[in-house]
């Protein structure tokens, strides 16, 4: 298995094996980049088909996280974790305890948070052995309400915000009322969009693979429901992907027929090329780790303190940062996701001084084990 000359390396800064035989642990922690501070991110649990497979995951999300970050001007770098695994059937709390011991040898250089297969409640677990974990303080949420950690309402917050700027740009309105919007996953993040969708007077279409996902934003938010062929090729304005990744690509990028895509899920251009292809047929593709990144917001103020007031004006900043990099496109010819690419370098590569700053502040120092090392334990 290739490591420093895998095609996902791309300059990680730090990569960790994990393996606990007792509890059956394996696990693997990428980190990206650390340049604006700790590396956060969300610690998956998948069974994947081999080490290669959680390998390339690790290392391809964990740089994503890195951008993300720095395009929400998070004082926070880049960091995935994957246990690997079926987490219906391997999934203990001897296992989730394991992995936060490990966490914790890491001194705070990555704090997980909830992904796909692991809870609130796991992480909770882990945080038995460590402090660095995120996303499992109850508080006021960014809106008012009580929050239990859980990202999705800043997640879906973030991209009714970013569809706004994207209309505003594209259409030339601010007004939502009567806009057609079809949206592909009606979970977490999809199901309060369309709320925030329908209280803006749009008109919505819905599908989900769980038929009573989709029913529930029928009966309660008045949605049309739609089916897996058509959702996406729609004739409304926005198509909003908030399942899964790799959506936009050869197959749908000709036949889609709305003019702005705006959602929550990850990595939707199946390949990079895909950004121009979207450009070449007009339309304007926010792209999804900017316009997804209310989640990352509310974690990263968990940590540090914030009134829900800044934590929500910070959530609206997406749309400025989506505005500037619809401007650039335009100016540049160059598509949006590069635009959004480039902007995210700058920002993460500039600010190298602030990160022993936000380590402290966000994860406390750095290396809390440094005395007792240099006082001489045998460590290799
Ligand atoms: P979720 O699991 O709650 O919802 C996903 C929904 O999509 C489910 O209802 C599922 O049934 C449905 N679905 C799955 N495959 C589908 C398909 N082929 N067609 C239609 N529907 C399908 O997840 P979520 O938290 O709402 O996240 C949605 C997306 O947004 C994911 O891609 C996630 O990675 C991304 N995202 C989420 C957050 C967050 O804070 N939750 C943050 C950033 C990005």
């Amino acid at each position: 298995m290739n490591v420093f000359s895998h095609p996902e390396f791309d300059n990680h800064e730090h990569l960790s094996f994990f393996c606990d035989p007792e509890t059956g642990l394996k696990a693997i922690v990428a980190i990206h980049n650390t340049s604006r501070g700790p590396a956060l991110g969300g610690c998956r649990m998948f069974p994947y088909a081999s080490d290669e497979e959680a390998l390339r995951d690790a290392l391809r999300l964990s740089r994503g996280m890195t951008y993300k970050s720095a395009l929400a001007n998070l004082d926070l770098g880049g960091g995935k974790s994957v246990i690997i695994g079926d987490p219906r059937k391997q999934k203990s709390e001897a296992l989730m305890e394991a992995m936060g011991k490990h966490l914790e040898g890491l001194c705070g250089q990555y704090i997980a948070a909830e992904d796909s297969g692991t809870s609130v409640a796991d992480l909770k677990v882990m945080g038995r052995h460590t402090k660095h974990v995120a996303g499992i303080v109850e508080r006021t949420g960014f809106d008012g309400q009580p929050s239990s950690g859980d990202p999705s309402p800043a997640t879906a917050y973030g991209t009714f915000i970013g569809l706004k700027a994207a209309i505003k740009h594209k259409l030339g309105r601010e007004n939502l009322a009567g806009l057609k919007v079809a949206i592909q996953g009606i979970g977490n993040v999809g199901f309060r969009l369309a709320r925030h969708l329908k209280e803006a007077g749009a008109e919505l279409w819905v599908y989900d693979i769980h038929h009573e996902n989709m029913q529930r934003a029928v009966d309660e938010l008045g949605a049309h429901a739609a089916s897996a062929e058509d959702i996406l090729f729609l004739p409304v304005d926005v198509v909003a992907p908030c399942a899964m990744g790799a959506v936009l690509n050869d197959d749908s990028i000709p036949r889609l027929k709305a003019t702005v895509i705006a959602g929550a899920a990850n990595n939707l251009l199946q390949r990079p090329d895909h950004d121009q292809a979207l450009k070449d047929r007009g339309i304007l593709y926010a792209p999804d780790f900017a316009i997804n990144a209310g989640g990352i917001i509310d974690v990263f103020y968990e940590r540090t303190g914030a009134s829900p007031e800044e934590v929500r004006a910070h959530v609206e900043g997406i749309g400025l940062t989506l505005a500037e990099i619809f401007k650039r496109s335009d100016s540049s010819g160059i598509p949006t996701g590069a635009i959004a690419n480039t902007l995210a370098e700058e920002r993460f590569r500039k600010h190298s001084g602030v990160a022993e700053a936000s380590r402290e502040r966000f994860a406390g120092p750095a290396f809390p084990n440094k005395n007792k090392y240099l006082a001489g334990d045998n460590h290799v």
